[in-house]
């Protein structure tokens, strides 16, 4: 059977990445390329996708899409959510930026769907965050900073990918990275324990991540970078074929990765 998949943000960087692997994926195929409902792009045509044309929510669901794949800002998470609750299909959802009412909005949805959240839906992310954990737990005293780099169009800092990093170093020692945080790094001496983020904005880069762990005399850094923004997009089909298999409930990454 082939996965149906409707893309939101489908004339994006990230939809169009996601528009790209899908034609390269075999047994899954992008059913429509959906747009915010008052685009000028809407009944324009796709860009590598023969026939297609962008399309809004309503008219993409009528195609009875298996699986929605949204990669676009905040203020369209509830209205996607909404839409994936009423017709009951299940969600990856790689927006980030998303704020504490946005995750509460995630978790009601995922008592009615299958819905997998994830600020960075590489593989090699979801192992990152793993490691960060054991080498936090492992180093108690070490000073931790997490450094990133994005292209300067990214909205959010710090990123999505560094949060998360910032809540696996914290969880390794029994944290919340909300009570250890320092924010993004101004004046000012670090505290113990506090964990501190610096963000770079320029050009092209796609996304890199360093986790720092400093103790006096040695560091470990742990980093990934990402080259190829298709390395998301093959994340997100991936996680959205084993999605659609899943019973209602929140997912991440590493739950489809079964690490
Ligand atoms: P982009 O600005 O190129 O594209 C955003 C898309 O969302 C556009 O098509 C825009 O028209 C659409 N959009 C905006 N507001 C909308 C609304 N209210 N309703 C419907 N559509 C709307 O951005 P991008 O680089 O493609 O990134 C999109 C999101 O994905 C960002 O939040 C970014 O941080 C995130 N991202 C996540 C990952 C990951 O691995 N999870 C990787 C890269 C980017």
């Amino acid at each position: 059977m082939t996965i149906k998949v409707a893309v939101l943000g489908a004339s994006g960087r990230m939809g169009q990445a996601i528009i790209q692997a899908l034609s390269e994926t075999e047994g899954m195929q992008c059913c429509a390329a959906v747009v915010r409902s008052q685009s000028a792009q809407i009944g324009l045509p796709v860009p590598n996708l023969a026939s297609h044309q962008y399309v809004d929510l309503a008219t993409g669901l009528q195609q009875k899409p298996d699986v929605l794949i949204d990669f676009t800002l905040p203020d369209a998470l509830a209205e996607h959510l909404g839409a994936a609750t009423t017709a009951k299909i299940p969600m990856v959802i790689g927006t980030t930026g998303l704020g504490e009412v946005a995750q509460q909005q995630l978790d009601t949805a995922a008592a009615n769907i299958p819905l997998l959240y994830a600020a960075n839906t590489s593989v090699g992310v979801a192992l990152l965050e793993q490691l960060v954990a054991l080498a936090s737990r492992s180093l108690p005293q070490a000073d931790i900073e997490i450094i990133e780099s994005h292209h300067k169009h990214k909205r959010d800092a710090p990123s999505g990918t560094a949060l998360l990093l910032g809540e696996a170093a914290a969880k390794g020692r029994g944290q919340a990275l909300a009570d250890v945080s320092a924010g993004v790094r101004g004046d000012g001496l670090r505290a113990a324990d506090e964990i501190g983020f610096a963000c770079i904005r320029a050009a092209d880069i796609i996304g890199e991540h360093s986790v720092l762990l400093a103790e006096l005399g040695e560091r470990i850094e742990l980093t990934h970078k990402v080259s190829d923004r298709s390395v998301f997009a093959k994340g997100a089909l991936k996680a959205a074929n084993w999605l659609v298999k899943q019973p209602a409930g929140r997912y991440k990454m590493a739950d489809m990765l079964g690490f």
